[in-house]
């Protein structure tokens, strides 16, 4: 069978770049070797949150302060924020609060303020940008969530406004299950109403002025217990991310997933694209192998959202040699010379850091040249090189402007020469 555009990856980029595509009457196959950092990373959309060392009260405003050669460098300011309302109306059942224009400043787990562009309702609540009293729950036997940790560290963090804020654990009702980690949590406020649980722990050891921040478990299925839990408490309840797995984050993969099947795209799992069939500077089909064997799926566009080192999009080997893993891509933002060093501590600037594909205005990877390397690729996501997401807490933010600067690439072609060496 043949498609429009097959999308390599199931990541934020290559959902947002699918969705995109099948409501503009796309017909998409989505091929993935298994669900991408949706299911690990917060569900934030992090478009900015520092330049250098400052951290960034308005996106908008600061990506023209990024240097040459990054992703958002391809993505105008008002594609952006047309592909953040875009975003936010196709996850209306998770409630997406927030713009381009100005950060929320929201608490990680270990109680650091975290600049994120958009926040699911059921996180925005934590904003601390307009200070206050904060109360943060843990649940006794949940694994890598501090209530005392982040209390201390927000109440000595910089902030526009002081805060103040404490700690409380409460002691969940007993189970058979051993392992309380977050989907475990999440499948018992789905399923054995603990929120009815959480309302009684809580009604009388809160005060009314104070914020209640939770671990970000309430539910997997949708975030209906968080719903009920502010309208019983009658206070704004926030979830706060917690260590992977990311349960917003899986909800955030559900909602995307639950919205491509309804526009009738196919996803295939646990399958990998190995390469390409290139006829005259297209690629004609994208090799797909799976346990029994390598099938070519004939196409019209690419798009290529293989994610990063993390994911497979990109792989360093045992001599020091970078590759793009699909199509075997021209990469940039290398170190000079091929032998690659590791800066000694995890959060140094990272020579590997900003390696990935160069692309034109359309998203299409180039060459040295500058000249596409297909006409009909395409690339968005982590797979991109000239970022430095975690540094810039920049991330998801990318993947979301960048998947949909993809699709909107294939919907509006232009021809522009392919380069001579791949013809
Ligand atoms: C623990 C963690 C926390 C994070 N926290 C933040 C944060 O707070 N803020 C932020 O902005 N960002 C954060 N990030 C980074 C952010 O999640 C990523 O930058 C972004 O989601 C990348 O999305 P992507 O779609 O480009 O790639 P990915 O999500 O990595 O997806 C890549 C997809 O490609 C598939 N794939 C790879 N190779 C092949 C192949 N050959 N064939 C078929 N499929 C293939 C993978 O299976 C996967 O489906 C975090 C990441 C992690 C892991």
């Amino acid at each position: 069978m043949s498609y429009d555009t097959v999308v390599v990856g199931a990541g934020l980029a290559g959902l947002t770049a699918a969705l995109r595509l099948s409501e503009r009457g796309q017909h998409v196959l989505i091929v993935a070797r298994g669900v991408g950092a949706t299911h690990l990373a917060p569900a934030t959309v992090d478009v900015l949150g520092y330049l250098g060392d400052t951290q960034v009260a308005s996106p908008a405003a600061s990506l023209p302060g990024l240097s040459n050669g990054h992703p958002y460098g391809h993505v105008p300011v008002d594609q952006l924020t047309t592909a953040l309302a875009w975003f936010c109306a196709h996850t209306a059942a998770l409630g997406y609060a927030g713009g381009p224009g100005e950060n929320l400043l929201l608490p990680t787990a270990l109680g650091v303020p975290k600049p994120s562009a958009l926040a699911p309702r059921s996180m925005a609540g934590g904003d601390l940008r307009a200070g206050g009293r904060f109360v943060f729950v843990g649940f006794k036997g949940f694994k890598d969530f501090h209530p005392t940790l982040i209390a201390a560290n927000l109440a000595r963090a910089r902030l526009p406004l002081s805060i103040e804020a404490r700690a409380l654990e409460l002691e969940p009702p007993p189970t058979r299950r051993g392992d309380l980690s977050g989907r475990v949590m999440a499948g018992r406020f789905d399923n054995e109403q603990l929120t009815d649980w959480l309302v009684h722990a809580l009604e009388h050891r809160v005060e009314p002025d104070e914020r209640i921040g939770v671990p970000a478990v309430l539910g997997l299925r949708s975030d209906a217990p968080w719903q009920e839990l502010e309208k019983r408490l009658q206070r704004k309840v926030f979830e706060v991310a917690t260590l992977p797995p990311s349960v917003p984050g899986i909800r955030l993969f559900q909602a995307l997933s639950a919205a491509l099947r309804s526009g009738g795209v196919r996803m295939v799992f646990g399958v990998t694209a190995v390469g390409a069939r290139i006829n005259a500077g297209r690629i004609e089909a994208v090799e797909v192998a799976n346990a029994t064997g390598t099938h070519a799926y004939p196409v019209t566009s690419v798009v290529l959202a293989s994610g990063g080192f993390a994911s497979g999009g990109l792989e360093l080997d045992s001599f020091g040699t970078t590759r793009e893993t699909v199509f075997d891509l021209p990469l940039s933002g290398l170190p000079e010379g091929h032998r690659v060093r590791f800066a000694p501590r995890y959060f140094d600037e990272q020579p590997l850091a900003t390696a990935g594909v160069a692309t034109d205005d359309l998203l299409r990877p180039v060459d040295g040249s500058s000249r596409p390397v297909y006409e009909n690729l395409h690339a968005a996501g982590a797979i991109l090189a000239g970022a430095t997401p975690w540094k810039e807490k920049s991330g998801t933010g990318i993947s979301v402007a960048t998947g949909y600067a993809a699709a909107e690439g294939i919907l509006v072609p232009a021809a522009a020469p392919v380069s001579e060496a791949v013809r």
